[in-house]
Order: C-alpha cells, then structure tokens, then sequence
C-alpha cells in the first residue's frame, strides 16, 4: 500500500535541485507528509504541483514561497566545449546522469535529459557551464523531461555511486590488510 509520502513524491517533478530546502524530492515529500514544511516549495513544480499537492493533502493552496526560486521556462545546462578541460567533476553532481564525458575528454549535456536542476554548474572549476533558456538551445525539447524518467534515471545514478562507493571501500580494506599481514616466513616480500 502507497503511504502519504510515495503519493506526494509521485507528483514531484523528481529533479532532485534541493531547491526546496531538502536533499531530493523524496525528503521534501516525507516532510510534508509529517507536516513539517509546506506544499510551496518546489520552484520546479509551480503552480501546477502546489494545486496537486493541495488537492491530494486538503492543504491550501498557497502561491509559491520566492525565497525558493521561481517558476520560469524549461532550462537546460550547456557546456563551452572550447573551455572545457575534462576534468569530469561535474559528472558525478548530475542526478540523472545528462553528461556524457570522460576523465580527460571533452564533456557534453544531453539536453533532453537535462532536467535544468543546476547542480553541475557550480563544481565546474573554470565556469564552462551556463544554463539557457532550452528554446535557446537546438535539440532541446521545450518541456522538461516527464518526472518519471527523471525518476529512473536518478535511482539508477544513486545505485549505480552506491555500489561504486562499497567496491571502492572494499578494496581499500583489503589493500589495508594485506598491508598489515606478514609474509610467511622464509618468503621474501
Ligand atoms: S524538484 Fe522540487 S521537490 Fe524536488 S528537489 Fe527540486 S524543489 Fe525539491
Ligand atoms: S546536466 Fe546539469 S542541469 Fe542538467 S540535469 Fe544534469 S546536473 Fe542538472
Ligand atoms: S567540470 Fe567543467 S571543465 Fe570539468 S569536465 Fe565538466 S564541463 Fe568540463
């Protein structure tokens, strides 16, 4: 059975910006379900959320909180390729893994993924990155892409980092006990 919290979730644009003042769409859900914030947060969303959410929770309707940002046109992250070094930071910031790129390779965003959240923008080291106006921007569709897929691809990111960080963890372990563990005797190291 869906809890309160999986059916505000569901109508969040899942962008994951932080935006409202949490760490993902999920934690914001799981706050109004608990009454401890309001259905006004989510620039993202707008209006057109802030009146699901009020229909869903018998909430009122309230007009979007500006100190969260506003509601404005669909934007998406382009990248100067002719400044960029390659040095793959802003990939791992992407919740739905829009950038394609490798260490050392110029890196490029797949605009009809980009869900314009921004979070790539600031772990750039030489500000390469700028968000436009996606009617700007040739190949980017005007809306943003539907929270589904934006779902997906962000779960997919966050197990993918996961499983990344606990190989990465169990390597370092095993390096620190063959470290710690003599040779055999009569063994050269
Ligand atoms: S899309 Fe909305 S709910 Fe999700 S993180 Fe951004 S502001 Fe918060
Ligand atoms: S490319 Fe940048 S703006 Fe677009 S979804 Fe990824 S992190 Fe967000
Ligand atoms: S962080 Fe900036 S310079 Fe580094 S790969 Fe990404 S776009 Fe290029």
């Amino acid at each position: 059975m869906q809890s309160l919290a999986d059916e505000i979730d569901a109508l969040l644009p899942q962008t994951q910006c932080t935006r409202c003042g949490y760490a993902g769409c999920r934690p914001y859900a799981e706050a109004i379900a608990r009454g401890e914030t309001e259905i006004n947060h989510c620039p993202p969303g707008g209006a057109a959320t802030i009146a699901a959410l009020a229909r869903l929770t018998g909430r009122a309707p309230l007009p979007l909180d500006p100190a969260n940002g506003v509601e404005g046109p669909h934007q998406v992250a382009v990248i100067d390729e002719g400044r960029c070094i390659g040095c793959a930071k802003c990939l791992p910031s992407c919740p739905v893994d829009a950038i394609i790129g490798a260490p050392r390779f110029l890196h490029t965003v797949v605009a009809a993924l980009c869900t314009g959240c921004e979070l790539c923008v600031a772990p750039c080291p030489v500000d390469c990155i700028v968000m436009k106006p996606a009617s700007a921007v040739p190949d980017a569709p005007s809306a943003a892409p539907p929270a589904e897929l934006n779902r997906r691809r962000f779960y997919a990111h966050r197990e993918r980092t996961e499983r990344r960080a606990r190989e990465r963890a169990a390597q370092l372990a095993a390096r620190k006990l063959a470290a710690r563990t003599p040779a055999p005797s009569g063994i050269r190291a």
